[in-house]
């Protein structure tokens, strides 16, 4: 059944998708302290890759609110949420208790801007799903997020609060059948876990398996009652090449879309799972790697692309970019250009990462067992399992999943009353709110005079006023200063040139 697919050259579905990607400035200047390994600023790295790429010609860039503490708790316990949105290093000693069973420390230390960060990781992974639910974008994207390991009352690997959970929380009041990949070289657990009762969200991951963090995935964990066979897990052996991924990856992914149906896809994009990783053991090139973004992108769901893990800085920002560029429909050229962060790309100064001579560890025997073991759990789906729609859930059980005799499943979906309310859209207040759209259209005004983009008035003036949705606080300032400060780098850059 296996059958090793050669690895051609990516081509991109010419194809036009409208993508949202999403940055805040400020998420590079995190830091979880000296010697760790998780460094936000690969992602500010990525993003002035993709800005010098040009690539804001062809997308909306947008700076979500951070989410607000009751939002997290759609998922998360109100007492966790607390203790993240109050600890600081000088204060950590106040809360041992709370420490320790949050599981902060080493792994996941306590550092400064904590909270903002997890505000700002979960803002734009909710504000995505908000975008592609009101059908604003086909694609949305969002290299803060795609912390996977985190759960309801824990930290773990890295991870504090769960973006992915949340907004595929989000995607369920709009669609019925939500498919969630994950190709980080870790474990997707806080992700499964969340919806391992659930029929509604099918998870699949691939990731090295056997001594290594966080030591669940077998194949065999599938899930358990009205969510058994929604999980997927796919365990591979350390030094995966292109050939051997893609020949796994494309078939289970194509079926678990031909037999669920799901109507929109989340991605995990973790870069650790690139060959030269600090902690992962896989040997997948960029163009490896960037395969499943484009292979997803052609099934041709509304989807969410986001980050994860990645160690080896320059080659995560490089990939995220190169893949930022497959989601627009453009093979970016190998020349890296000038951009804040020339000197990290040293030697090369291209755009690739290239897999090594490491030994794979997955034979064709091991691979067509697996794979024949994940198409026959899959036949046990029942075909594209019907749910009963509302436009917005008022309760959890409407979520249409939960297998009630089970503590784990009823957390699994909190949220309060009130927090539902609040976001309930309310047309008229939206649509007129004649003050945001001025704002909003502002910076498109300010975009277009940059960059030439070539987006029609009309479509402008319709995100222009999507764009104010679901947010109270004034917003626009801060896009503002995001486009300006941006416009001075690329203009200091262009004069170096
Ligand atoms: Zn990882």
């Amino acid at each position: 059944m296996y059958v090793e697919q050669p690895f051609d050259e990516i081509k991109v579905s010419p194809q036009k998708r409208r993508v949202a990607y999403f940055y805040d400035q400020d998420v590079g200047n995190y830091f979880y302290g000296t010697g760790h390994c998780m460094k936000p600023h690969r992602i500010r790295m990525t993003h002035s890759l993709i800005m010098n790429y040009e690539l804001y010609k062809k997308m909306e860039i947008y700076r979500a609110e951070p989410a607000t503490n009751l939002e997290l708790t759609q998922f998360h316990s109100d007492e966790y949420i607390d203790f993240i949105d109050r600890v600081t290093p000088d204060n950590l000693h106040l809360f041992p208790r709370e420490a320790q069973i949050f599981n902060v420390g080493e792994d996941c230390p306590v550092f400064d801007g904590l909270g903002e960060f997890c505000k700002i990781s979960c803002g734009g992974s909710m504000e995505g799903a908000a975008r592609l639910n009101n059908g604003s974008a086909d694609i949305v994207i969002n290299y803060a997020g795609g912390l996977h390991h985190a759960k309801k009352s824990e930290a773990s690997g890295f991870c504090y609060t769960n973006d992915i959970v949340l907004a595929i929380i989000e995607l369920l009041r709009k669609h019925p059948r939500v498919l969630y990949i994950d190709t980080d070289v870790h474990h997707g657990d806080g992700v499964e876990e969340a919806f391992y009762t659930s029929d509604r969200v099918m998870t699949c991951s691939f990731h090295k398996f056997g001594e290594f963090f966080p030591g669940t995935g077998n194949v065999g964990d599938i899930g358990i009652g009205k969510g058994k066979y929604h999980s997927v897990n796919v365990p591979l052996r350390d030094g995966i090449d292109d050939a051997s991924y893609k020949s796994i990856f494309e078939p289970i992914i194509q079926r678990i879309v031909d037999w669920y149906q799901p109507s929109a896809i989340v991605l995990q994009c973790g870069g650790d799972s690139l060959s030269g990783d600090r902690l992962g053991p896989f040997n997948l090139s960029m163009r490896g790697h960037a395969n499943c973004v484009n292979f997803v992108r052609s099934l041709g769901l509304p989807m969410i692309v986001l980050g994860g893990g990645g160690y080896t800085i320059r080659n995560v920002a490089r990939t995220w970019a190169f893949e930022t560029g497959i989601c627009n429909g453009v093979i970016l050229p190998k020349e890296l250009p000038y951009n804040g962060y020339y000197e990290y790309y040293a030697p090369v100064y291209e755009l690739d990462v290239r897999s090594s001579n490491m030994n794979n560890a997955n034979s064709k025997e091991y691979l067509d067992k697996l794979l024949t073991q994940v198409v026959a759990n899959l036949d046990h789906t029942k075909h594209a399992p019907s749910v009963q729609m509302h436009d917005v859930p008022m309760d959890k059980e409407d979520l249409g999943d939960i297998d009630e005799d089970m503590p784990d499943a009823i957390d699994t979906k909190g949220g309060s009353q009130m927090q539902r309310d609040k976001i309930v859209e309310n047309e008229a207040e939206f649509f007129n709110d004649e003050e945001k759209d001025k704002g909003e259209k502002n910076i498109f005004e300010q975009e277009m005079a940059a960059t030439n983009t070539t987006v029609v008035d009309e479509e402008r003036t319709t995100i222009a006023k999507l764009g104010g949705e679901k947010t109270e606080k004034e917003e626009t300032p801060k896009a503002i200063a995001l486009y300006e400060d941006e416009k001075a780098e690329i203009e200091a850059l262009n004069k170096q040139d």
